[in-house]
């Protein structure tokens, strides 16, 4: 079953001096229930317009997009949101903006209560759940940010570079929290990020998007058991394979054949 569906998806902007910027161009893809895939390709390629599109914030130029087979057509509640920066409230306690969701969504408080608990329990957060967000690390805090994504139950979670501003242990430990519970939750994601590795250890598939206009060049199946294991997944002999291709896909690197190619022979 499909959680989420993109087909055809143009996106145009209004540029400067009247100039149309095509960011995304004929984008189709679906990420199946229980699925997780990353999405990676340079800066400015359309990947937070994809995602924008997918949670109903942008309405496409052309196609369309679906979230359980229906039609987004607005911001719309099945879809969960995280972004690099945690966006927690100053002024609310870590449960209470777990629950900032699902107040806003008008759900049952009482069970809404203890899924908050559970999940902050879950992320290692259950005796911080009165402190604020300033008392807490980055990686708590995102961690917590996290908690709140996920306590909506949504269908499909849209992560834009979630770790990108965490230290790097952080990110291992984040890494293993999040696949955790998508594996036990049997959540649906796609995932944005800048990190190769990330993308491989976390994911089912790995897409990989052109420079602008974006469009999709590859598609990497990740075949590699233990996806709830980023910390094992990442120690397997193929993981070298799956980044080498990306980085060949994105041109990152050193050519030695092409260097060769300009020597005298
Ligand atoms: P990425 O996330 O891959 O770095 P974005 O999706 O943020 O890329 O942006 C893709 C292109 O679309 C960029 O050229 C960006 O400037 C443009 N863009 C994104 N959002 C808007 C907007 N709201 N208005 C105008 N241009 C936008
Ligand atoms: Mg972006």
């Amino acid at each position: 079953m499909k959680r989420l569906e993109y087909r055809n998806v143009t996106m145009r902007f209004a540029g400067a001096k009247g100039a149309t910027v095509t960011a995304i161009e004929n984008v189709g893809f679906s990420v199946a229930d229980g699925e997780v895939i990353s999405l990676i390709g340079p800066s400015g390629c359309g990947k937070s317009t994809l995602l924008n599109i997918g949670s109903g914030l942008y309405a496409p130029t052309e196609g369309e997009a679906y979230v359980d087979g229906e039609r987004v057509e607005g911001p719309n509640e099945h879809v969960a949101f995280m972004l690099q920066k945690d966006l927690l409230l100053p002024w609310r306690t870590i449960e209470q903006n777990v629950l900032l969701g699902t107040e806003i969504r008008k759900l049952d408080p009482a069970a809404s209560r203890q899924k908050a608990r559970d999940l902050l329990q879950a992320f290692k957060l259950g005796e911080f759940s009165d402190r604020y967000p300033h008392q807490l690390s980055g990686g708590m805090r995102q961690r917590a940010a996290l908690a709140r994504t996920l306590a909506v139950d949504p269908s499909v979670l849209l992560l834009d570079e979630p770790f990108s501003a965490v230290d790097a242990q952080t990110r291992i430990m984040l890494q293993h929290d999040l696949a955790q519970t998508l594996v036990k939750a049997n959540k649906t994601a796609l995932l944005i990020t800048h990190d190769l590795l990330e993308a491989v250890i976390l994911s089912d598939r790995v897409l990989v998007m052109s420079k602008r206009p974006g469009r999709i060049i590859d598609e990497i199946v990740i075949d590699i058991p233990d996806r709830d294991h980023p910390l094992k997944r990442r120690r397997d002999p193929k993981v070298a394979g799956y980044i080498a291709r990306l980085m060949d896909q994105l041109d990152i690197g050193e050519h030695p054949a092409q260097d060769q190619a300009k020597e005298p022979a």
